[in-house]
């Protein structure tokens, strides 16, 4: 039995294909169908540490991404 540490409920968490942008070497990179542990009570990620490895392997640049995309940046200090 899998206790969330977010939100505290256990047996909620489902494996999911996840979309997870992470900031590496000041730029954002996003990672695309991650096999994750998804809780749907709350939303929280977990993410095998193999999982993990694969994605700093990868935002290292070693090889080229699927495709490069522009990312909007909204800072809530500026627009809010
Ligand atoms: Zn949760």
């Amino acid at each position: 039995m899998k206790v969330c540490r977010s939100c505290g409920s256990s047996n909620t968490f489902e494996e999911r294909a996840v979309s997870y942008p992470l900031k590496l070497n000041g730029r954002i990179i996003i990672f695309e169908n991650v096999p994750a542990l998804v809780c749907h009570q709350c939303g929280e990620m977990l993410f095998q540490p193999e999982t993990v490895r694969q994605m700093e392997v990868l935002g290292r640049g070693e090889r080229p991404p699927t495709r490069m995309e522009r990312v909007p940046v909204y800072d809530f200090a500026e627009v809010v």
